[in-house]
């Protein structure tokens, strides 16, 4: 369930902290699984004045559901997609001379102009243009006659370490890409170098526009830069409902490989959510889960498609809810927790949820 009033919280929080920057909602991962066009929807509606996406394809789908906000494609696509992101008005990332002479081409024979955003790589050494390069571009680009170069940016590899002098390193290289720029001509309308902890924690990098992703689920970038001191608030919860309920005898073993037997006589309950839902299999017998407002222990390996918790003398029914991550009055299961137990980070988490969980919404504002 994701409560999309959460999301639009979030922007709100994010423009606040940002401005005069604007905000450019990263919906790529079908919004970091929480679903790309409602987030961006919402995001939206909250003030975001740009989305961002890793694929041609994830752009095409959300023109495809009604979104006529700017979307920028974050990384340098192939160049047989080229035509279809023209179509669909995508602003493409270009870090090398040939792709953009490809652009060019693309766009001259769908008769319009391209939008591109020259990448620079600042020191992340992922994708970008390398500084020795930066100079044949810049002499290149008059040539590009139907590109236009909306944006020059960069990405930031150490932004949620907050005091990792490589951030300051990055935007002063990134500021020497802009001179150099500056000097062939080169004017950009917008610049960008932040990720949402950037954003946060970094006000150097907020530029003209901020790149947030992790934030605007009101997850946190890392337990250094957490949500919760930025006002953020979670915007997804994973339920199930109990499947089937027993009482087994104390010194009964139970799921693959007998990892947990019980200590006493007691209720077990069995909840149709597995490892292919994206509860990682590595919180066999680390997790809990919120259970009639208390939290359970999830026990025994968790399955492909289901798990089993311990709840005691507590005899749970048939029907229940049971909440995996999320809050229920007191108790609170989050995706830091999870990602904590199993060494990742909520990124993680949230876009291993299974396509085969129903992605629902609702708007507790609403
Ligand atoms: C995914 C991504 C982001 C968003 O990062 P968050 O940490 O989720 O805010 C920003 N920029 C680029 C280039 C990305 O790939």
């Amino acid at each position: 369930m994701v409560d999309l009033a959460a999301i639009r919280h979030n922007v709100t929080v994010l423009r606040d902290a940002a401005a005069p920057a604007e905000v450019c909602a990263v919906v790529k991962a079908g919004g970091y699984g929480h679903g790309a066009a409602a987030v961006a929807t919402a995001a939206v509606d909250a003030g975001a004045t740009w989305l961002a996406v890793a694929l041609v394809e994830e752009g095409q789908a959300l023109r495809a559901a009604g979104i006529d906000a700017p979307i920028l494609v974050l990384a340098e696509p192939p160049a047989s997609s080229f035509g279809a992101a023209i179509a669909a008005d995508l602003a493409i990332t270009i870090y090398t001379p040939e792709r953009a002479e490809q652009l060019d081409r693309a766009a001259r024979d769908a008769g319009t102009r391209a939008r591109a955003h020259l990448k620079v790589d600042t020191g992340m050494h992922r994708v970008g243009v390398p500084r020795g390069d930066w100079d044949a571009i810049l002499a290149a680009r008059p040539g590009w006659s139907h590109v236009e170069v909306e944006a020059v940016w960069t990405h930031l590899a150490c932004a949620d370490e907050p005091g990792n002098p490589v951030t300051d390193e990055q935007l002063d290289r990134f500021d020497e890409f802009l001179a150099r720029a500056a000097a062939t001509g080169l004017r950009p309308t917008i610049t960008h170098a932040a990720n949402s902890a950037g954003a946060l924690i970094h006000p150097r990098a907020r530029r003209d526009l901020v790149r947030a992703g992790i934030a605007v689920y009101g997850l946190s970038p890392s337990d250094a830069v957490a949500a919760a001191d930025h006002e953020l608030r979670p915007a997804l919860e994973l339920m199930t409902e109990v499947s089937f309920v027993k009482r087994i005898p104390a010194g009964s073993a139970v799921s693959y490989g007998h990892t947990w037997t019980a200590p006493d006589e007691g209720w077990l309950a069995t909840l149709p959510i597995g490892y292919a839902d994206g509860v990682p299999r590595l919180l066999s017998n680390r997790a809990a889960v919120i259970l009639r407002g208390r939290r359970r222990p999830i026990v025994g390996t968790v399955c492909m498609d289901q798990l089993l918790v311990w709840c005691g003398d507590e005899r749970p029914d048939e029907g229940d809810e049971v909440v995996l991550l999320g809050r229920r009055g007191d108790e609170a299961v989050t995706a830091e927790e999870w990602a904590g137990l199993v060494g990742t980070i909520t990124y993680e988490i949230v876009c291993g949820l299974g396509a085969r969980v129903p992605r629902e919404y609702r708007d507790s504002d609403g």
